[in-house]
């Protein structure tokens, strides 16, 4: 999906040739888009940057033979500290999850392999196998991937606690589609730094971006008009859908739930997403990133005429570089939003006792205004969170944020007393 030049793949191949992991294909997206700028700006210190990466290459794999045991375990735990937090019923995550999948243990039990009689080369030849199958254990994703249209039905996973390796490999099982995945919750495994090689973004933008996250702002909000960037229409993702053209919104920052479909939204606040215009349509809305990751494995969506997937891939970066920098831009800020989200989750999971003020007076917190905000919609208890006013390094407070704090912080209320109300109700 990347254009990259015949001798570097070459170079890559030959990095860990004849070793068990291979480093041609463990290489992840974010990888190889790293690869660009160097081979485009530094092509000296190519070589040094493939070793890298080769050096690399059996850790990353160790730790995604882990992840893919554990992550149900992980989500699980997580999932059940925040539904206990908020009074939901937690009883289904008692078994479910707490099993790690599928143990590398043998494949076959020693007595039934000895009843056989193998030869002792056929005996060679088998544990060979055996250690080969165990080696890719890395590969073999666990069954959230699943293909499945209940994405927020009462016991399916929201907690996006997945790697960008285990996701690049879920979103390949969905051929590319990820709105496909069993939550909407995932986003593309595209780092921060392959958005910078792919965009051409300079350290300033991203620093741009760092800003907006801690001050929590929306440059495209979803109540007013839309980014008309030449989106490619939804209908060219997936048969069925819109085939107006779509226009760019952000989801606000998010208030406390009112109900369980909320809190599974509430990890999505910030987030870019594409809706066409038309009123009332009902089959059209895509995350912009999840665009942006089956357009790269679909180059011809964009331009069916061009000549090679050389060019369509120049078209994309093109794109990426003029009409859609302020989409990514928008992409970046709401990742670094993501973190400071899994951050906090992390925390209320090792202590589901933990207060607001405590979160707040963690070091990279102090004087975060996303933080203050998220906390607020995450803890039953931290309504005061809202009604603070913070101090601003630079003091720039203007009046129409000052009002919309005071709208929020009216709004907020009403929404913990349906919550209330709804928790009395179930006892
Ligand atoms: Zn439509």
């Amino acid at each position: 999906m990347l254009a990259i030049p015949a001798d570097v793949l070459l170079q890559v191949h030959e990095a860990t040739n004849g070793q068990a992991l291979f480093l041609i294909e463990d290489m992840s997206f974010s990888d190889w888009a790293s690869l660009v700028p160097v081979m485009q700006t530094r092509p000296q210190d190519l070589s040094d940057k493939i070793k890298e990466l080769a050096s690399n290459i059996a850790d990353v794999c160790k730790k995604a033979a882990i992840e893919n045991k554990e992550l149900n375990l992980i989500v699980a735990k997580a999932k059940k500290v925040i539904l206990g937090l908020h009074g939901y019923d937690t009883t289904h995550l008692d078994t479910a999850g707490w099993v790690s999948t599928n143990d590398t243990a043998d494949t076959f039990t020693d007595n039934y392999i000895s009843s056989i009689a193998l030869t002792p080369a056929e005996l060679e030849y088998f544990k060979q196998k055996e250690v080969m199958r165990r080696q890719s254990a890395h590969l073999d994703i666990s069954s959230s991937a699943r293909d499945t249209s209940h994405k927020f039905a009462k016991n399916s996973p929201f907690l996006p606690l997945a790697s960008s390796t285990w996701t690049e490999k879920a979103m390949q099982r969905v051929h590319n589609r990820s709105w496909k995945l069993d939550t909407f919750n995932y986003t593309a495994p595209i780092s921060v730094n392959a958005y910078m090689a792919l965009a051409d973004l300079t350290a300033a933008d991203i620093d741009n971006c760092h800003t907006a996250a801690r001050n929590a702002t929306i440059y495209f909000p979803a109540g007013r008009a839309g980014l008309d960037a030449d989106f490619p229409p939804i209908s060219s993702l997936e048969k069925g859908k819109c085939s107006q053209r779509p226009l760019l919104h952000q989801k606000g920052i998010p208030k406390f739930p009112a109900d369980l479909l909320e809190l599974k939204k509430l990890w999505n606040g910030g987030r870019p997403f594409l809706k066409c215009p038309c009123p009332g349509c009902e089959a059209n809305f895509t995350w912009l990133d999840h665009m942006i990751w089956y357009i790269i494995g679909n180059l011809d969506k964009l331009d069916p005429l061009a000549p090679s997937d050389k060019i369509r891939m120049l078209e994309f970066q093109a794109l990426l570089r003029t009409s859609w920098k302020k989409p990514v831009l928008a992409q970046i800020t709401f990742t670094f939003m993501r973190e400071y989200m899994l951050k906090i989750l992390h925390l209320v999971t090792e202590n589901r006792n933990i207060t607001p003020e405590e979160i707040l007076g963690f070091e990279d917190f102090k004087n975060v205004p996303f933080v203050r905000k998220f906390t607020a919609a995450l803890l039953p208890n931290a309504e005061g969170l809202l009604a603070q006013t913070p101090s601003r390094r630079n003091g720039s407070i203007d009046f129409e944020d000052n009002s919309l704090r005071r709208c929020t912080s009216t709004a907020d209320h009403g929404r913990r007393k349906t919550w209330l109300e709804n928790q009395q109700r179930k006892r």
